[in-house]
């Protein structure tokens, strides 16, 4: 999987599995533009990797159109960056349900728009990875906003395959289960919720970024030519029936 030479979006690149693949794509010789909130990720991105960064809150609609702007023409995006807040569906808000809709959901639909208008303008192919979550397949509970943004992720990734890949862009989707990052230590904090999610896991352990940045890479890359609009597990094996 060679990226000499191209440029790849990665959104949520400032931490997490986001920054894994910034800092895998930059040692395979790509250029990376980094869409993230952060200022300190941001000023890491840039001195650390030589990233183009691009300081966004993807919560924000017109924002996120003018960062993905900004970081065009590219050759590949990545949807990575992803937010959770925990709440028992009774007490889910309509705040934190509407946050993240817009930023796992409609912010996705948003850089993907722009990118692949680029490319088609430019008659060039490319390929989108949105990263999802085994949340989209089963209902984790406290999860009922987090769920449903990924569940409609998926809705959009099926659809952008159908529509984008008659003009040379293929999208996929990956599904994690927990990832050893920033957002997994904040959600499965109790040492006895988390014993209990890595019992269903047959491998036996929770992932690393890597695990997930390899997928992603693959998916991206032309050894995947023929694979378009799929949602792969990255979870050891948890979703076996
Ligand atoms: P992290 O919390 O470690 O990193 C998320 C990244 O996204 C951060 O750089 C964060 O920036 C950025 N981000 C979040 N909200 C915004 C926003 N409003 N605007 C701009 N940037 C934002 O998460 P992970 O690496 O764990 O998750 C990456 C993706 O993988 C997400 O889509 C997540 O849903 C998915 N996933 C993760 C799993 C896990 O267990 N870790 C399991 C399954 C799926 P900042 O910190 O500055 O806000």
């Amino acid at each position: 999987m060679n990226f000499e030479g191209k440029k790849v979006i990665v959104t949520g690149a400032g931490k997490g599995i986001g920054r894994v693949v910034a800092e895998i794509l930059v040692k395979r010789g790509a250029k990376v533009a980094a869409l993230t909130r952060s200022a300190d990720d941001v000023v890491s991105l840039r001195e650390d990797l030589g990233c183009q960064a691009i300081q966004v809150d993807l919560a924000d609609a017109e924002a996120t159109r003018e960062a993905a702007r900004a970081a065009l023409p590219a050759d590949f995006l990545i949807n990575c960056a992803g937010t959770t807040e925990l709440q028992p569906f009774l007490k889910t808000t309509v705040e934190a349900f509407d946050h993240l809709i817009a930023v796992n959901t409609r912010a996705p639909m948003i850089v993907a728009q722009e990118y692949a208008r680029s490319l088609i303008e430019d008659g060039r192919h490319g390929a989108i990875v949105n990263v999802s979550s085994v949340a989209a397949f089963v209902g984790i509970p406290d999860h009922a906003a987090y769920c449903a943004s990924k569940g409609g992720l998926d809705g959009l990734t099926r659809v952008m395959a159908k529509e984008l890949a008659p003009q040379g862009i293929r999208v996929n989707g990956v599904h994690p289960t927990v990832t050893l990052t920033p957002m997994a230590i904040k959600a499965w904090s109790d040492p006895e919720k988390a014993a209990g999610m890595q019992q269903r896991i047959p491998v036996g352990r929770f992932a690393e970024p890597e695990d997930v940045a390899e997928v992603i890479l693959f998916l991206l890359s032309d050894e995947a030519a023929m694979v378009n609009g799929i949602s792969m597990p990255i979870d050891g094996g948890y979703m076996i029936a």
